[in-house]
């Protein structure tokens, strides 16, 4: 990267990490089970409320709980699960009217991320009725208190439920855009295990290793302070402890309660340290290619711990100390390659490979553009890196049958090189 940019981004970074002790960000209060749901209700004087969901987690019946301890408190409530994978401003208005239709006092988020950030869209424009979604894009344009906001993950990885974003895809013209305002943080996070029993290995996994990545990137970052150290330190040490465990014998009650925590804690650490160049290459081939975003940063993490060197040794080594990999006393390189191997090994054991196939290398500078424009200046990586740099990961990222394609024609004979 240039030095001049690098300046500019340093300087932002500092800016930010200076302001961050002066923001409003708050924890939500952790709930064990959905069945503490109607007393916080009663408490709050909430009279009716809306349930966002999808209609995957409303089949599969993991709503049926909830429910029910609604119904046994005779609180009325209403759902709307019709929340799309990227959720749409159609699913916002709709879930909207339905909160408006039946007087709703509290809104919660039942799902995935998702669902969740459905959740704090409806939830920002009952704040703001007449404010579209569109003019709320960008920070700090809620700025005013939303109803009581409930959040309940169905799976241990977005940590959505401690965050102050809300990713909304205009249904038009499919420009999708975050919304990012303190309010948005939910007010309580449902870590209640039995709803993420019939998740299948395979989701458990990619979307584990998307908690792991929350709670990496944030630690090694330069924006850290002593609390999203600790979070991530402690969302490392539960994620190595218990994902094998959810991976091989999904119904542990106690293993996934532990996962869901470890995917809070992430999540607390990188809502104020931010996430890094795993994150933004995995959204960039999430945009283009719909590649789950578990996976992608499955997928590309040891890539890019490697490539930041020797600057995060230190770092991966208190989180190998945590993750139990290495001894206090273990040589400082020996720990940090130990963890990134750890983290290969983990991949393996999940069946998770390390190329995306969907990549075409016609698409790798566009793809590097977005991913540099995500995080220069904002996420304060330890190593800087450019457009340029950014292009090697997606080129490691193509198979060797990928690479051969490109180069040579239909005749199989390499193509001249320009
Ligand atoms: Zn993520």
């Amino acid at each position: 990267m240039h030095r001049i940019r690098k300046i500019y981004c340093r300087t932002f970074q500092t800016a930010f990490k200076i302001a961050l002790p002066f923001l409003p960000y708050r924890t939500p209060e952790i709930i064990g089970s959905v069945k503490g749901i109607p007393d916080i209700l009663k408490e709050k004087k909430c009279s009716s409320v809306l349930i966002i969901t999808d209609s995957v987690i409303r089949e599969l019946g993991l709503t049926k709980r909830l429910e029910k301890a609604l119904s046994d408190h005779d609180i009325p409530f209403f759902i709307y699960d019709k929340t799309v994978a990227n959720p749409t401003t159609v699913n916002v208005a709709a879930a909207l009217d339905l909160y408006h239709e039946h007087s709703c006092n509290a809104i919660i988020g039942f799902g995935g991320g998702s669902s969740m950030d459905c959740a704090k869209a409806v939830g920002a424009r009952v704040a703001k009725p007449k404010q579209s979604l569109a003019r709320m894009k960008g920070i700090l344009k809620v700025h005013k208190k939303l109803p009581l906001l409930i959040a309940i993950p169905t799976t241990a990885g977005t940590g959505s439920e401690t965050t102050l974003a809300a990713v909304i895809t205009d249904a038009d013209t499919r420009h999708k855009y975050a919304i990012n305002d303190f309010p948005l943080i939910p007010r309580y996070a449902v870590l209640d295990p039995k709803v993420t029993i019939s998740l299948p290995p395979s989701i458990t996994a990619t979307t584990g290793m998307d908690a792991l990545t929350h709670a990496v990137e944030a630690f090694i970052g330069n924006s850290t302070t002593y609390g999203t150290r600790k979070n991530a330190l402690m969302a490392v040490q539960l994620i190595f402890e218990n994902i094998d465990t959810v991976y091989n014998d999904g119904k542990n009650v106690s293993a996934r309660r532990n996962m869901l925590h470890a995917s809070f804690y992430a999540g607390c650490a990188f809502t104020k340290s931010y996430v890094g160049y795993v994150h933004a290459v995995a959204h960039s081939l999430g945009g283009e290619y719909n590649v789950p975003h578990g996976l992608a940063n499955a997928v590309i993490l040891p890539f890019v711990l490697e490539a930041y060197g020797e600057s995060i040794h230190k770092k991966l080594h208190k989180l190998a100390v945590a993750a139990g990999i290495s001894k206090a006393d273990t040589p400082v390189s020996e720990s940090a390659a130990a963890f990134i191997q750890a983290i290969k090994d983990m991949k393996q054991r999940f069946h998770i490979g390390d190329h995306i196939p969907e990549i075409q290398d016609v698409d790798i500078p566009k793809l590097a553009h977005y991913a540099d424009k995500e995080a220069n200046p904002l996420y304060p990586v330890p190593v800087l890196m450019d457009k340029r740099k950014l292009e090697q990961f997606y080129y490691q990222l193509m198979d060797d049958t990928q690479i051969d394609d490109a180069q040579t024609d239909d005749s199989g004979k390499p193509q001249e090189q320009l």
